[in-house]
């Protein structure tokens, strides 16, 4: 995916466009920002502008004659240069099989993150540029993150280094301090919802609702538009009303075990053309906990608002009057509590421990 096809964070694409156009970009950099606003995509895409076989410039100016130009187009605001999308090497970076583009995850050890930066001071491959993609860079250890100082501080000349992090303060300082940060901010609602109906296929009603619910991420969005978000919300409703009516621990069980029904609903909305449903039915019991408790949470979060008597505007979702009225039953201390053991039982599930056992201890603590 080009610059040009990001979404949003208009001034930094146009900065990293230039920068590269000019020959001056910085080696080492951060891309910060909440989840799901584009971040790794705004990384890909400046992978693909350093690597394109095709690549173009503003005004149809030759690449190797940049410069003037380069800045003129900024100054507009336009993208100084952008990777064609279409040629071997862009497709290949968009897919993840580039020589020269590394996406590191920071699941992958230590092992094999030394193994990929090592590669760093070799020439590319077949590119102009090796560029080395860490996700998640915020979650890499400190181990990891050591072991990247001095690649960071001194990047060998033809590598690229960019550390994609939705919370930047958990990166060392010793990292933090080595890279420039560009901020990427949240999305505006109405570019959500555009997209939701140009590129997704989604009717006004259901791309404003999934945009109001999005917070500004397009991933979360796109989680909410679809079939499994609808079913999620529900189920939450549910499992929120049965427990405030349960005593006995039986009872507790079984209305906490409605975060496992599979996601049996009818598709609520159909991407245009190919038939195709908008949403991805969650794969596995893990994927599908993952979900619920992220809606679980997203709802306490807002009750908690709610009962603190904040105003309506600093809701994330869009809660029903059913929802709603669970403020009521629910006391702020016990929302925020609940609000707390369902970041827990996120961890839990990350941490590989069984959906189910993650779901009979939450029934005991909401
Ligand atoms: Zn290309």
């Amino acid at each position: 995916m080009p610059f040009r096809d990001v979404v949003g964070h208009q001034a930094i694409l146009t900065l990293l466009a230039r920068a590269t156009a000019r020959g001056a970009l910085p080696q080492s950099l951060i891309f910060s920002g909440p989840e799901g606003v584009g971040k790794r995509l705004a990384a890909v895409a400046l992978a693909q502008a350093l690597n394109c076989t095709r690549i173009t410039a503003a005004g149809g100016t030759a690449a190797d004659e940049f410069g003037a130009a380069a800045d003129e187009a900024a100054e507009a605001g336009q993208l100084a240069i952008d990777a064609c999308g279409e040629c071997s090497a862009c497709r290949r970076i968009a897919q993840g099989n580039h020589p020269d583009v590394l996406l590191l995850q920071p699941d992958m050890g230590i092992d094999a993150v030394r193994d990929a930066v090592e590669t760093a001071g070799y020439r590319p491959f077949e590119g102009r540029r090796r560029v080395f993609v860490f996700d998640d860079a915020d979650r890499m250890s400190g181990e990891i993150q050591n072991s990247l100082l001095k690649t960071l501080e001194e990047p060998p000349p033809s590598s690229s280094f960019v550390l994609v992090a939705g919370r930047p303060e958990l990166l060392l300082p010793t990292v933090r301090s080595r890279c420039p940060m560009l901020r990427f901010g949240r999305l505006p609602m109405s570019d959500i919802e555009r997209l939701l109906r140009e590129r997704e296929g989604l009717d006004a009603a259901h791309a404003h609702a999934a945009a109001v619910a999005s917070d500004g991420s397009l991933g979360r969005a796109l989680a909410e538009a679809s079939a499994d978000g609808e079913l999620s919300r529900q189920l939450v409703e549910q499992v929120l009303h049965a427990l405030r009516a349960a005593r006995a621990p039986a009872d507790r069980l079984r209305a906490a075990g409605l975060l496992l029904e599979p996601g049996e609903a009818k598709p609520a909305v159909r991407a245009k053309g190919k038939g195709k449903t908008a949403n991805s039915r969650a794969a596995s019991d893990r994927e599908l906990l993952g979900q619920r408790l992220k809606a679980l949470g997203a709802t306490l979060r807002d009750l908690s608002v709610l009962a603190s008597g904040a105003e309506e505007r600093s809701l994330a979702t869009d809660l029903s009057a059913d929802v709603r009225s669970l403020v009521q039953q629910f006391d702020i201390d016990r929302l925020v509590a609940s609000y707390s053991a369902v970041g827990r039982a996120q961890q839990a599930l990350e941490r590989n421990v069984s959906p189910k056992t993650v779901v009979d201890w939450l029934a005991f603590q909401l």
